[in-house]
């Protein structure tokens, strides 16, 4: 996962973009990277960290020129070094160019080898890096159009933001796995992964790109291309059960309601008597308001949330991770003592944080706990930019619900539905026509990729 924002054609553009940056922090704390160009050349700055941590006055000084792109980066193709962070700054035959990617190209090794084998030098170890050998590679005319033949090789997931020194180019692949939307502020158009980065700039929100479409910004204007077979639709459900932050609007909805309406369903779905609902933040919140809305059992706050540790999940480091899961979340004792609760996540992947958390509250003197994931069981990695892991570390790929619940030490366990799922997103309309991708809870794959997938057990009750 990662986050892209760019601008063109405004007097502050790079910062603007770190305004951006900022509100799409969520999608990515490894890295971040901001290129800018004045018509003429192009400059960057990348590091490793945090948005505010990367970038002081003096690099926002450096970054001149009336249009730039930025990128924070959360690793799920190449590994964590500042020569993948982006965007990627190159110059080559044709001039500069620059490339901030959200996605995972699932055929780059392929297109990498083969470039290797006649002689192309690569940067880095990111998947980003092949498109723009493959556009260095082109002997069509234009810009565009040597990004539209390198595009045309590709397979995979990907949200592209390309700024050279005259054009900024938005793409979004032809099954918009990943988010793009488009907005505007003044006279400037602004691309950015999610519109709460448009709430914060002031701009006013357009509309999404849509799938398989190219947006070419000149200082001409601002013209659309679709050069892709069409295909329907896989937007990635990820995005509304975890990823994408709350007051976004995404793929036709606030991401919050849906979240919201996930949480109804659950209680539809697996309602239990109990004193409370707790969520565990904040990826369980919008949830648990919905299963509190339902069943009329009051949502308290049982848990609550270090905000200066990161993600656990999303430092790539194991030992980190473990560790995590106690550096940011504590339960208060007096809420929790006595009481039977219900539990509320949006997902379980390893099952880690589940059962520290319902350790936790027995220690502080939960009488019941009843956990409830918003989700469906995690039972395959995502190829298209999620980093789940691979399947033997999933434990639903290959544990039954009553194995899990006896690991995780709760009372009982239930997860919503795929259809529970279908309903909330839909809306309870029968005519809505669900256009996701959900292969991670069902393993129907959009695309075929080229590698075999583990089917080994993930070892429970070890000592971790
Ligand atoms: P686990 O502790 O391994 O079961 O992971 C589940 C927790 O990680 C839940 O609280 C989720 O909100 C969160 N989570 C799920 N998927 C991801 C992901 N791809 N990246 C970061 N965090 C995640």
């Amino acid at each position: 996962m990662c986050g892209i924002f760019g601008i063109f054609n405004h007097k502050d553009a790079a910062n603007i973009v770190y305004l951006g940056l900022h509100s799409l922090q969520h999608r990515g704390q490894e890295s971040a990277g901001i290129v800018s160009t004045n018509g003429h050349t192009m400059v960057g700055h990348r590091d490793m960290g945090l948005v505010s941590d990367v970038f002081q006055e003096a690099e926002l000084k450096k970054l001149q020129g009336t249009s730039a792109i930025g990128h924070v980066r959360y690793s799920t193709a190449g590994s964590t070094t500042l020569s993948n962070a982006q965007p990627l700054l190159v110059e080559y035959s044709k001039g500069f160019i620059a490339i901030a990617h959200n996605g995972n190209l699932t055929n780059a090794k392929v297109i990498k080898d083969e470039l290797e084998n006649y002689g192309s030098i690569f940067q880095s170890t990111t998947d980003t890096e092949v498109i723009i050998h493959l556009i260095a590679l082109s002997h069509e005319n234009t810009t565009l159009d040597r990004l539209i033949s390198a595009l045309k090789r590709i397979e995979g997931s990907y949200s592209l933001i390309i700024l050279t020194n005259k054009e900024l180019i938005a793409v979004r692949d032809p099954y918009g796995f990943r988010p793009l939307v488009l907005g505007k502020l003044k006279n400037s158009f602004v691309v950015s992964s999610e519109t709460c980065a448009f709430d914060l700039i002031e701009a006013e929100y357009l509309r999404e790109i849509e799938p398989g479409e190219i947006i070419h910004i000149t200082k001409d204007g601002l013209k659309t291309i679709k050069p892709f077979k069409k295909t329907s639709p896989k937007y990635c459900v990820f995005e509304y059960i975890y990823f994408a932050r709350p007051d976004s609007f995404m793929f036709g909805r606030t991401v919050y309601t849906v979240r919201k309406a996930m949480g109804r369903e659950l209680a539809r779905e697996a309602y239990i008597d109990a004193d409370m609902v707790i969520p565990i933040p904040d990826s369980g919140i919008g949830a648990a308001i919905g299963y509190s809305q339902e069943t009329h059992i009051p949502f308290e706050l049982g848990l609550i949330r270090n905000h200066y540790v990161g993600r656990t999940f999303i430092e790539p480091e194991d030992s980190i991770r473990h560790f995590g899961v106690k550096l940011k979340l504590n339960g208060i004792r007096d809420t929790v003592k006595g009481k039977r609760i219900v539990v509320i996540d949006d997902s379980i992947v390893r099952a880690t944080t589940g059962r520290k958390i319902i350790k936790m509250l027995r220690r502080y003197g939960a009488k019941e706990i009843h956990f409830r994931v918003s989700s469906p069981p995690t039972t395959h990695p995502c190829f298209y930019g999620i980093d789940t892991p691979s399947r033997k570390e999933l434990i639903a790929s290959s544990h039954a619900l009553a194995e899990i619940n006896k690991y995780m030490g709760s009372d009982t366990l239930a997860y919503l539905s795929i259809e529970g799922i279908k309903r909330a997103i839909g809306n309870n309309d029968i005519s809505f026509d669900y256009s996701f991708c959900d292969a991670c809870f069902s393993g129907k794959y959009p695309l075929k990729f080229p590698w075999g997938m583990e089917l080994e057990q993930m070892e429970l009750f070890v000592k971790r």
